[in-house]
């Protein structure tokens, strides 16, 4: 039994013995994972300042840092324990290889320091400890932003490491028991590499958590008041449900009456038509202009909107053909022409509207308007222009999926991104990728998913468009 399945434990009891013996055909390759792995190892050289290599050599050799490093013993109870640190970092002291030690580190995706990281590095400690002869006080966190490292110390108390042998001790006994349920929390399914394993199962068996809004929260709650799967939740009486829905307040007839119609959907497939929001009915009073479809790929962790990606038709349902679609790269952060180029492009038809799917895109333009000094009124009018087709399907339909996310909902209306299984993490990673080995094959695939992102934009809008004259 090692640390890396303690993480896994501590996220998700079910991935844990999933890892350990589920079967591997069902696992799907995690971008996010692949970047994580990317990202850490460039981290990792860096604090190391070039000095990192791999083993107990390296510690012997006294390497700043020091990967692929193994060492087991055996813990409380007898049990066999193993521990794989991500790295391990030189510092002042002694051990059995001179007048130096080491002590663990870990890299995080994201801003978050979570439980996961604290056992991690509290679980190495203890191991490690004998294996060097030194006392371990602290392990670090590091994380970039902005092409910056940042540093956390992190007490490795004794308080800690009690609660880490007691994790570890529960880890060992329900790898011995059957799988564990779905976790309630399912946000952390999103990047987890047993998704569509665990997500074939709770469709089976109608988790109540497949119902957009229905957190682990809200889940529990219906659970206390006799609802424990879909089915018994669009047969809930709207009234009765509303009032076991107290922590949603002044909305809690609301929200039953969209969990029942979203349940109901779900189950039969069909789509509900709920009311027709003040944008739904802005894209129809414009329906015969031309459109610009307009989405952007980032790299959230950097803040760098890498490629700018239109689509520009005359109308909506002409042809699209390959010279509609113009990406615009912004290769370097903050670069003024591209900038320039991007705000150009939207001001060419300064009367269109930009269809987009999401905040992020409007966020984005709105940013780049006054880092150029676009005046107040050009900014109004430009602001005006966009029209969220992510706020027009939520405000006017209930459809039959789990999520509302751009993949979802244009998948369901029929349309299909040319490349498999990707995803906006994919993109990401397909960037890092680029920025490492400078191959402009990534760049193409980046550009062919953003192109079909704008494809995929302009079919939700057509949909809602056609629906909207029956
Ligand atoms: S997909 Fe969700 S429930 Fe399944 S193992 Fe991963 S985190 Fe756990």
């Amino acid at each position: 039994m090692n640390n890396l399945y303690l993480k896994s434990f501590i996220r998700c009891k079910r991935k844990a013995w999933l890892d350990y013996q589920g079967n591997k055909l069902h696992k799907i390759w995690s971008p996010h994972l692949s970047i994580e792995i990317i990202n850490r190892y460039k981290n990792f050289y860096k604090i190391s300042n070039g000095d990192l290599y791999t083993g107990t050599k390296a510690c012997k050799k006294g390497s700043r840092g020091v990967i692929g490093l193994k060492a087991r013993s055996k813990l409380t109870n007898n049990i066999n324990a193993e521990i794989q640190p991500q790295l391990l970092k030189k510092v002042v002291g002694h051990s059995k290889w001179g007048d130096y030690k080491y002590i663990p580190v870990m890299y995080k995706l994201g801003h978050r320091t979570t439980k996961e990281h604290l056992f991690d590095l509290a679980f190495c400690s203890i191991l490690l400890e004998p294996f060097q002869e030194s006392k371990i006080e602290a392990g670090l966190v590091i994380s970039n932003y902005s092409n910056q490292i940042n540093i956390e110390r992190i007490d490795l108390n004794q308080r800690l490491r009690k609660k880490v042998l007691s994790t570890f001790l529960n880890l060992n006994e329900t790898l011995k028991r059957s799988i564990p349920d779905i976790t309630e929390d399912r946000k952390k399914c999103t990047i987890c590499s047993w998704q569509k394993f665990c997500d074939t199962e709770a469709k089976d068996n109608g988790y109540l958590t497949d119902i957009d809004g229905i957190g682990s929260k809200t889940a529990f709650l219906l659970h206390k008041s006799g609802i424990s799967n879909i089915k018994e939740l669009a047969t809930a009486r709207e009234i009765d449900l509303g009032e076991k829905l107290n922590q949603f307040k002044d909305q809690k007839f609301e929200k039953a009456s969209k969990f029942i119609n979203q349940s109901k959907a779900y189950l039969s497939g069909t789509p509900i038509r709920i009311f027709e929001s003040d944008n739904l009915s802005s894209l129809l009073s414009k329906k015969d202009s031309g459109f610009f479809m307009f989405d952007i790929e980032s790299n959230p962790d950097e803040k760098h909107d890498f490629l700018y990606g239109f689509l520009k038709v005359n109308n909506l349902f002409e042809n699209v053909k390959d010279d509609f679609y113009d990406p615009i790269l912004n290769l370097k952060k903050n670069c003024k022409k591209s900038n320039q180029e991007i705000i150009q492009k939207l001001l060419s038809e300064k009367s269109w509207p930009v269809l987009h799917y999401g905040e992020t895109e409007k966020i984005a333009i709105l940013k780049l308007a006054r880092q150029l000094n676009l005046d107040v009124k050009e900014i109004e009018i430009l602001k005006s222009r966009f029209i969220d087709l992510h706020l027009i399907v939520r405000g006017s339909w209930i459809l039959p999926i789990r999520n509302y996310s751009l993949k979802t909902v244009a998948n369901w209306m029929g349309f299909k991104w040319r490349q498999k299984n990707v995803s906006g993490s994919k993109a990401l990673y397909w960037w890092i990728q680029y920025k490492n080995t400078l191959n402009d094959l990534f760049l193409k695939k980046i550009i062919q998913y953003n192109r079909d992102d704008c494809m995929a934009t302009l079919q939700i809008a057509k949909w809602l468009i056609k629906k909207r004259n029956y």
